[in-house]
């Protein structure tokens, strides 16, 4: 069995090495891993792999598949409910790290940390619900199965907005169907990923099915993906189109999900607290940094200048700081090009004529990091590069329309199609809008963000490309097909291969 090393991790001198054919190693280089809610804060010291160590890897990933791919799903049941169970049992200490790492709130952490313990529990139920068929064959004596093999060694290269949840669905997923797994975990938040591969180590997983090489994507990611067969990549539309240039040269199985330009839409008949609450949950929680957030409110005419007003009022007072302190509604933003990028849209949107209506500056904490006071815009049009291109942080711009008609053609005006929500009490109009929005999830009087695990999660046009994660889409993509014609009656093919005329 893999040994650990970072499930000793205590609050200082936390080290994350590469985790090869269930072996930890130390790299050359190191990255240091500080927390964006106080920069002195380092979290750890977490090694860089480069290519040659992909390919050990890749190696040891393959290796592993000869026994893992045609393993009992019993056995992999029980290694995924173990990993849930120790993810569990280490959850305080976990949550503690990540909102360290990445400086969500505390308790939006822990959340995350409960969601990867559920996602473990689901696939470990998954190893023993492949899809199948049996067919009767329409030549006598054959019949058909339809089978599901594992689609061989999977590459996840995984951002920093969800440390934990990403590389666990990802993982969890592939292992469930009999896959070998590479994971790499962005550079930005390593240590949750790292607390993951000892967890799947403590439950049973044998070496070289898990492995795990931090590293830069501009270094290591095109030998990752040459030498997977298949490639679950979560992160920007930038990097994804990379990463699909690539799979597509090498003809590798792909799945992008990619970030959102995601509408919610407030009608005059809504709830308004309810949809503020809507609103502010879908455009603020986690700093904003989620590829569903609400980063485009839409607003019917008749109710804009209330909903603005109040939304305003609410916006300006959420509380920002240190992620680990109590009283605090945002924590701060992780990295500081992040923060950089922030404050530049925001200048731009002012320059293109939108509304300040609040916040929209870096803000002074007690500690060095990197807050940011959440802005929200009024008077803003859908042409606008605020409302065409995905901040991934907490700014927000409200606009102004007529009915419902204009709502959805609002909604749908945008090379993105990831989550859409509407606020209304309005069946027809809820139906119509859920009919004609091209999104590839749709709320209705709910935030654009949140999703079940059980159900699959994804988008179209620019944020997403290949079968969704999650839910029964999981099986499509970490599976591959495999039809079997097997004449049990040995019966002679004769005229027309046996088919009946
Ligand atoms: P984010 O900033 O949201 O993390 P990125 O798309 O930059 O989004 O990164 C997502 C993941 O993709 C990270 O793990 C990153 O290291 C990786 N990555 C970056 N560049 C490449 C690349 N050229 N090939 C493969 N992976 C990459």
């Amino acid at each position: 069995m893999m040994g650990t090393q970072a499930m000793e991790m205590d609050h200082t001198g936390v080290k994350g090495g590469l985790l090869i054919g269930g072996t930890w190693r130390d790299a050359p280089r190191c990255i240091a891993n500080r927390s964006p809610s106080d920069i002195d804060d380092v979290i750890g010291e977490f090694a860089l792999g480069d290519a040659a160590d992909v390919e050990e890897a890749l190696h040891a990933a393959r290796t592993a598949l000869k026994t893992w791919g045609r393993s009992n799903p019993q056995w992999r049941a029980d290694i995924l409910r173990r990993t849930g169970d120790i993810l569990l049992r280490e959850a305080g200490r976990l949550g503690r790290i990540l909102a360290r790492e990445e400086g969500k709130l505390l308790v939006e952490a822990r959340g995350e940390v409960m969601r990867a313990v559920q996602i473990f529990y689901y696939f470990s139920g998954e190893c023993l619900r492949p899809p199948g068929q049996f067919l009767p064959s329409v030549r006598d004596g054959f019949n058909v199965t339809v089978a599901r093999e594992p689609v061989g060694v999977v590459a996840a290269i995984t951002p920093w907005n969800f440390p934990i949840a990403i590389p666990a669905w990802k993982t969890a997923g592939a292992l469930a169907f009999g896959n070998t797994v590479v994971l790499k975990p962005s550079e930005i938040t390593p240590a949750s990923a790292a607390i993951m591969a000892d967890a799947l180590a403590e439950a049973g997983l044998p070496d070289g099915v898990f492995n795990l090489i931090g590293g830069l994507g501009a270094d290591i990611g095109t030998a990752l993906i040459r030498g997977a067969d298949a490639v679950s990549f979560t992160g920007s539309g930038p990097t994804g189109r990379i990463v699909l240039m690539e799979a597509a040269r090498a003809m590798k199985k792909v799945q992008l999900e990619l970030g959102g330009k995601s509408p919610i839409v407030v009608l005059a008949d809504a709830d308004l607290d309810l949809a503020i609450d809507n609103a502010i949950d879908g455009a603020f929680r986690q700093t904003g940094q989620r590829c569903t957030a609400s980063s485009r409110i839409v607003v019917e005419a008749a109710i804009h200048d209330e909903f603005a007003e109040r939304m305003a009022a609410r916006v300006a007072a959420l509380k920002v700081g240190h992620a680990l302190e109590d009283g605090h509604d945002m924590g701060p933003v992780t990295t500081e090009a992040q923060l950089a990028k922030n404050i530049a849209f925001v200048g731009e949107a002012q320059g293109e004529g939108a509304e300040l209506l609040c916040g929209g500056h870096a803000l002074e904490r007690r500690t060095r990091g990197h807050f940011f006071a959440p802005a929200l815009f009024a008077g803003t049009d859908n042409a606008m590069r605020l409302n065409r291109e995905e901040v991934f942080g907490p700014v927000a711009g409200i606009i102004k329309v007529g009915d419902l008609d204009e709502a959805i053609a609002v909604a749908a005006d945008t090379e993105y199609g990831l989550s859409a929500a509407i606020c209304t009490r309005n069946l027809t109009a809820a139906e119509k809008f859920r009919r004609e929005v091209p999104s590839g999830m749709v709320v209705i009087n709910g935030s654009t963000s949140g999703s079940d695990y059980h159900a699959p999660f994804g988008g179209r046009r620019g944020s997403g490309y290949g079968i969704r994660e999650q839910g029964n889409a999981a099986a499509e993509f970490f599976t591959e097909i495999k039809t079997t014609y097997f004449n049990h009656a040995l019966a002679p093919l004769g005229a027309g291969g046996g088919v009946k005329f």
